[in-house]
């Protein structure tokens, strides 16, 4: 069984696609993390965010593994643990640039095939994985909330992972929307057949519910 859960920076997605996939016994599977730990190792590399080839060299090459962990989810980047630098400022601002290419796209794609089949149950977030991952999916939902309270959540993740937020969140935010939503290769859209579920003014438990109960 897979769950597909796509949606905009902040829409809860990864908080709502961790608690469903713990209830479910099922695996939490980031695809935003895959991304983010492609563009970690690009600047580290010094591999411009527009260099399509050698980006897709980076993507060939790296090795994303995640582990359990009581405080969430480890992500171990070429054997070494990049949780937290995965998510500063300078990997989210270079982010959707580096994930608009084709050839990062394929090579991230096929991974998440790749470990989606190893496992009976998977609850899969991201951008695009109801759309063009698993577009066959049985249950595929697209979380959103107003940039405002959006904007509020990141600030707050980052603060609880002593990360400072820059100043302009929503500006930012609304930013990444409009480079994820308008690029060429797999844009960020309500896939067909997905449930919409705006939760604004719904809590985290309140959102999971009505995932559940539509599972139902
Ligand atoms: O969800 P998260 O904020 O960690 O995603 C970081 C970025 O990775 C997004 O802004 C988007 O550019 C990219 N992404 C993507 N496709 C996905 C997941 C994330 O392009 N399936």
């Amino acid at each position: 069984m897979i769950i597909t859960l796509d949606g905009p920076a902040g829409s809860g997605k990864s908080s709502t696609a961790r608690a469903l996939a713990k209830k479910l016994g099922a695996v939490y599977l980031d695809t935003g993390a895959m991304y983010r730990s492609v563009t970690l190792a690009a600047i580290e590399s010094g591999v411009d965010a527009a260099d399509a080839a050698r980006l897709e060299t980076i993507s060939s090459a790296i090795t994303i593994d995640f582990k359990d962990d009581p405080d969430g989810q480890r992500v171990i980047v070429n054997g070494r643990d990049r949780t937290l630098d995965i998510r500063t400022p300078k990997v989210e601002k270079q982010v959707s640039a580096v994930s608009a290419h084709k050839g990062v796209r394929e090579k991230m794609v096929a991974l998440q095939r790749k470990i989606a089949a190893t496992h009976p149950k998977v609850v899969v977030e991201g951008r695009d994985t109801g759309s063009v991952v698993f577009p066959d999916a049985k249950h595929k939902f697209f979380l959103s909330a107003d940039p405002q309270a959006r904007a509020g959540r990141r600030a707050a993740q980052s603060a609880a992972q002593g990360i400072q937020s820059g100043d302009n969140l929503v500006r930012e935010i609304m930013e990444r929307d409009e480079k994820d939503s308008k690029r060429q290769v797999s844009p960020l859209v309500v896939p067909h057949g997905a449930v919409a579920i705006d939760n604004t003014n719904l809590s985290l438990d309140e959102t999971i519910q009505k995932i559940i109960d539509l599972l139902a």
